[in-house]
């Protein structure tokens, strides 16, 4: 598409060529001088050019107030894949700054349209990316991995999309190479850009290979296979980069004779009550944690991000995977991420956490030197008006969820558990305890120590009392101290 399908009324004798690197800093900075000076669409002719300078923050440019909703959708839209979007960004500008403030409500207005289109195609491909790209394991200096993926956009979204992953995988050091541009995270600091690369330039298999078609295989359900939705969710194109995809023929060839065999099994068994499930997702886990080398915490986190054995990742943001050393002496699990942590990927970082830092420190324990997860991987809320309500799991998920948390303590060694609030109580040691009389109580159990004490999100919603604070604090001292006893023996 050209500069001139947008506009009926181009004069080319008067036009001013506008060069700017192609990204949204540079075209809002030179979009604000161009209205300053008064200079309508149809005689500014913009040219992106890679070889320009970006554009950096500059005060000597006024601030020009539009609606946020032109804002979000012109961020988007500026990642489009056509030369046109400039033009068209600067046209809907003119037009909302000149009589027509109110544009953004005229759904059938042609410009509206296409700005709207541009920002839902790009929207479209973040999603694919998010759900698609796959890093493999690359050896580097000093025995330390690198992550690469290969990715091929639609669009030009690899500076937008970046923030997500510099999220969702902040504890890896990162490169996602496409042929437009290639993102880079160190683990700390900021995510750095360079040119684009050839495919060649990336991994094309690595020892977690085995783990994703493991995986994928145990959670592929033929009872619901919906080959349709299925090539409209992960279109073929995306294919060649996923693991899993040579799976996918086969599983689809032997769906109707695995549904025979399930439905056979189900009726001789009373316990199969909440649909089919994977076979045996521990056994699968295990199988995997053996093949790969050992302090492979990173290969798990990577396979959990992809989980779908319950359905409590279609609505949550992220998987929430643990976090500490490996091994570590003492390890604390929780709930379930909450509104916070599913947005940040990290666990215990919101008002909770918070606390927990604070009573970890008075009862002399290092938050860096534990390991801290959740029993269930995924945030559940339900959604009252803008707000996400915390929702506690159900038996069904908790189990579902049950391997990870059981390869998580394989690989982390613990000899003290800290078990915050009922559900990682009970999912630990049975439902026999009870954290109101068992709290500050330490259990033995297989060669390993349990303690049980309150969620501190329960400090919060009673208001964080002073001395229910120092119970808290009391609770956690008692593991302090047994790691102090076991150190001394
Ligand atoms: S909650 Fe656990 S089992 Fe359910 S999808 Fe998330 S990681 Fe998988």
């Amino acid at each position: 598409m050209t500069q001139r399908s947008l506009f009926d009324d181009t004069d080319t004798n008067a036009l001013t060529a506008v060069r700017i690197h192609p990204d949204f800093s540079s075209w809002q900075q030179r979009a604000r001088q161009l209205l300053m000076d008064e200079v309508p669409p149809q005689r500014v002719l913009w040219q992106p050019d890679n070889t320009q300078k970006r554009a950096t923050a500059s005060s000597s440019v006024t601030a020009i107030r539009v609606p946020k909703s032109f804002l979000t959708q012109a961020s988007a839209a500026s990642c489009y894949r056509s030369d046109d979007r400039w033009a068209l960004l600067y046209q809907l500008l003119w037009r909302l700054t000149h009589g027509e403030k109110h544009l953004m409500q005229l759904a059938g207005d042609r410009h509206v349209i296409q700005l709207r289109n541009y920002a839902k195609a790009v929207s479209r491909d973040v999603h694919k990316m998010k759900a698609f790209v796959r890093f493999r394991a690359v050896d580097i200096a000093d025995g330390d991995q690198r992550y690469i993926a290969w990715f091929e956009p639609d669009h030009y979204i690899v500076e937008y999309a970046a923030g997500f992953f510099q999220r969702r995988f902040a504890n890896m050091c990162w490169s996602i190479l496409t042929p437009d541009c290639c993102a880079h995270w160190e683990g700390s600091g900021e995510v750095w850009f360079s040119e684009g690369a050839d495919k060649a330039s990336a991994p094309a298999d690595d020892a977690v290979e085995d783990t994703w078609r493991c995986y994928y295989r145990s959670i592929f359900n033929p009872a619901r296979v919906k080959i349709q939705a299925m090539m409209a969710e992960m279109p073929q194109k995306y294919w060649k980069n996923l693991p899993e995809s040579r799976l996918i023929p086969e599983l689809i060839r032997d769906a109707d004779k695995r549904v025979a065999i399930m439905a056979s099994d189900a009726k001789s068994s009373e316990r199969l009550h909440c649909g089919p499930r994977p076979a045996a997702p521990a056994q699968v886990l295990n199988e995997a944690i053996q093949q790969s080398e050992s302090g492979s915490i990173q290969q798990l986190a990577l396979a959990a991000h992809n989980c779908r054995n319950c359905s409590l990742w279609q609505p949550a943001t992220q998987t929430v995977f643990g976090e500490g050393p490996v091994p570590a002496r003492i390890m604390l699990i929780g709930e379930q991420p909450g509104d916070n942590e599913d947005l940040a990927g990290k666990p215990f970082v919101g008002p909770a956490g918070e606390l927990l830092n604070r009573a970890l420190a008075a009862a002399g324990l290092r938050r860096q030197e534990l390991y801290i997860t959740n029993t269930v991987k995924h945030f559940k809320f339900r959604a009252k008006g803008r707000r996400r309500l915390h929702e506690p799991p159900q038996e069904e998920e908790i189990n579902a969820c049950a391997p990870w948390l059981a390869a998580e303590i394989e690989q982390v060694q613990p000899s003290i558990i800290i078990c915050l609030g009922v559900t990682a109580a009970q999912a630990q040691l049975g439902t026999y305890v009870r954290v109101t009389r068992d709290r500050g109580k330490l259990f033995a159990l297989q060669g390993r120590h349990y303690l049980v004490t309150v969620h501190p999100a329960y400090l919060l919603r009673r208001g964080e009392s002073p001395q229910e604070f120092q119970r808290f604090v009391a609770d956690l001292q008692v593991a302090a101290g047994q790691l102090n006893s076991l150190d001394i023996r």
